[in-house]
């Protein structure tokens, strides 16, 4: 066996770099099925073998819905770290350098402009693997500064929301971010911009309690999880058994909760669509 350790496998190890091998294949949270991930990043993270949709990473976001993954990037508000001194298992400045480092992003959001099926607009996507993509000052920030940019420019402003909510390690301060990100995309609709909210999975909290849920249109991707409290806090608060996918995008669809659900592969030509006839650049329809 020792050759085999000693020569063969350094070999191997050598021309198959570990990161390489170990992202290879992913496994599907749902079905379990192991997924080439060439061929998953072709599905735009969606499973091949059972449809699930798998948590996108911010940067792909921006890529999958800009013309041509063109794109420019919008800097984050910089604020204070840590305005509560908040410390539970760990400092909270702490907890930020870490999330920093791994994701290389200052906050759980980016802000871009760009073009989608030639309409400018500007667009902020939630970082769901930057602390759950919970929404703190900077996060609440950050999509004032968005929607100020797309009142500014006059163009229309989508937010790509997966968050578990607000960011309790700022208290209070996160819970303001709420009625401040509210008031912020009420300032579009009293111009009359079109601000568009497309739910990821999972939306829930503060986010789901605040801004997410009042775009013009609100389209939610296949499968998301999104509500404000979890399922099981609700059954144990009202006592009743909830159906299963309860607080799932098509049950809200069904209910009237959002407008849309949408396969991931579309997303993009949907928001094309709607942004052409918000902004009257649909002349095939003015024409009709
Ligand atoms: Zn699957």
């Amino acid at each position: 066996m020792n050759w085999f350790m000693n020569i063969v496998r350094p070999k191997i190890q050598k021309t198959t770099p570990k990161e390489i091998a170990n992202n290879m294949w992913v496994k599907c949270p749902n079905c379990n099925q192991m997924l080439f991930s060439k061929e998953l990043k072709k599905s735009l993270y969606v499973c091949t073998s059972c449809g699930h949709h798998l948590r996108l990473y911010v940067d792909k976001r921006l890529k999958m819905l800009f013309d041509d993954e063109n794109y420019t990037l919008i800097d984050l508000p910089v604020l204070a770290d840590d305005p509560i001194k908040f410390k539970d298992s760990q400092k909270y400045t702490d907890r930020l350098k870490a999330n920093r480092k791994s994701s290389e992003n200052q906050d759980a959001l980016k802000i871009a402009t760009g073009q989608i099926g030639g309409v400018d607009c500007v667009v902020a996507v939630m970082d769901f693997s930057f602390m759950g993509g919970s929404m703190g000052t900077v996060v609440g920030e950050g999509i004032v500064k968005a929607a100020d940019l797309a009142l500014k420019k006059k163009i229309p402003f989508i937010t790509v929301a997966s968050s578990g909510g607000a960011r309790m390690q700022e208290g209070i301060l996160s819970l303001m971010q709420m009625a401040r990100t509210v008031a912020a995309v009420n300032m579009l609709k009293e111009k009359g911009i079109p601000f568009i909210s497309v739910l990821a999975d999972p939306t829930t909290g503060g986010v789901s309690a605040s801004f997410a849920m009042l775009g013009d249109i609100n389209i939610a991707e296949t499968g998301s999880l999104i509500g404000f409290a979890g399922q099981r806090v609700i059954e144990q608060t009202i006592r009743e058994t909830l159906p299963e996918n309860f607080q799932r995008a098509e049950y809200l669809k069904e209910h009237g909760m959002v407008d849309i659900v949408v396969d991931r592969p579309n997303l993009k030509e949907e928001l094309a669509k709607i942004l052409k006839i918000l902004t009257n650049k649909n002349k095939a329809i003015v024409q009709d």
